[in-house]
């Protein structure tokens, strides 16, 4: 084939780029918003025995049907309004082809976890962003002056937001959910180390939809994205998934763990200490200012280009992300995840040396 393969395709995938992580070998990885620790020896003996007992020739149970009990218990939802998918991302697929069509708007605040335009954009929808204030909060009236302007059957707000790490205000989140006719989701995947959730909301609003995972808790390797709606919204959106899109292992690794959850407390309580810590840290640094987090990661800013920060940090054995590539309100931003207490202090040790003293005349901490 000599011509481009671009032609065969939908033409918005030429403008895509994939996903693409940088190698991690070697660093301490604080670029992805994982927990750091793995589960103790006796939850992975756990995991080993139920591994074993799988019946490999056998498809999953499709439904998943122990796991969405013990999720439910979790989140204090009802089993037969939780759908599972292979990661939240593969909920917002599914959410996307459930509601979409070509020419649907999806409506998301920005800045925003860059997956919810990309999926979007390759099933064929336009997206219309709307910018956060400068904290980095909701900006109520030109929501709902854009939802009513270009009607959206998808809205995303994510709270905590990535890459921000704030939480949105909920009375902001129910006014506009009942403004609205399509359907709004509010995806938790850092809840845990916020305060509260909006499943409390779920009785309120028949077009919400939460999202929640597993990943950023400690799991993220099992792929395991959880789906909480309104039962016969779940029974619909449910025509859409594809069959048996949760392992076995999946399913049976998640159990075990969350049949002994209290290790995951634990690590919860350990990280918002070091997060407070680093928070702390890198306000005393000169030339850095950071934001307030409800989250298992730290945007900060610098008063040097984003992408020298990187590197140097990279040079100096620390993976984080550089997302101040661009013009705009992540300009010089970067982020960090909390790590453990060692990989956070060789993180606040490499920054100690990025900006010293003698950095003192690029104070931005007024910004
Ligand atoms: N939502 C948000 C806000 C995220 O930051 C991420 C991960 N970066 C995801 C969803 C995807 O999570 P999962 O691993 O469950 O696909």
């Amino acid at each position: 084939m000599n011509e481009a393969p671009g032609r065969l395709l939908r033409p918005e995938i030429a403008g895509l780029r994939a996903y693409e992580a940088e190698s991690a070998a070697g660093l301490v990885k604080l670029d992805a918003n994982e927990n750091p620790y793995p589960p103790p020896p006796e939850v992975m003996e756990r995991i080993a025995s139920a591994a074993a007992g799988l019946a490999l020739n056998r498809y999953p149970d499709p439904e998943a049907a122990g796991l969405r009990t013990l999720l439910a218990a979790r989140s204090g939802w009802r089993p037969e309004g939780i759908l599972l998918g292979n990661g939240s991302d593969e909920l917002i697929q599914l959410l996307l082809a459930a509601c979409g069509g070509e020419r649907a708007t999806l409506l998301v605040p920005t800045p925003t976890f860059s997956m919810y335009r990309h999926i979007a954009l390759t099933m064929g929808w336009s997206v219309e962003e709307v910018p956060l204030t400068a904290s980095f909060g909701l900006d109520e009236p030109a929501l709902s002056s854009r939802a009513a302007a270009c009607r959206p059957r998808l809205t995303v707000f994510a709270s905590p937001n990535n890459p921000t790490g704030n939480l949105f205000d909920h009375g902001v989140m129910e006014r506009y959910l009942r403004k609205v006719d399509g359907i709004v989701v509010i995806d938790e995947a850092y809840h845990d180390f916020a305060c509260g959730s909006v499943v409390e909301l779920l009785p309120r609003h028949q077009n919400l939809v939460v999202l929640q995972t597993l990943s950023k808790i400690g799991l993220a390797a099992l792929r395991l994205g959880v789906l909480l709606a309104e039962p016969r919204l779940v029974r619909e959106i449910n025509k859409v998934r594809l069959p048996y899109n949760v392992s076995s292992f999946s399913q049976a690794a998640t159990r075990a763990v969350l049949g002994a959850p209290d290790f995951l407390r634990e690590q919860v309580r350990i990280l918002l200490a070091e997060r407070a810590r680093i928070a702390d840290a890198l306000a005393r640094l000169p030339g850095v200012a950071a934001y307030p987090s409800d989250a298992n990661f730290i945007l900060f800013r610098t008063g040097r280009p984003s992408r020298e920060v990187f590197e140097e940090l990279r040079r100096q054995g620390v993976l984080v992300r550089d997302l101040g590539g661009e013009p705009g309100p992540l300009e010089r931003c970067l982020r960090v995840t909390v790590g453990t207490p060692a990989e956070n202090d060789a993180f606040l040790g490499a920054m100690g040396g990025i900006f010293g003293a003698e950095q003192a005349a690029t104070l931005i901490k007024s910004e």
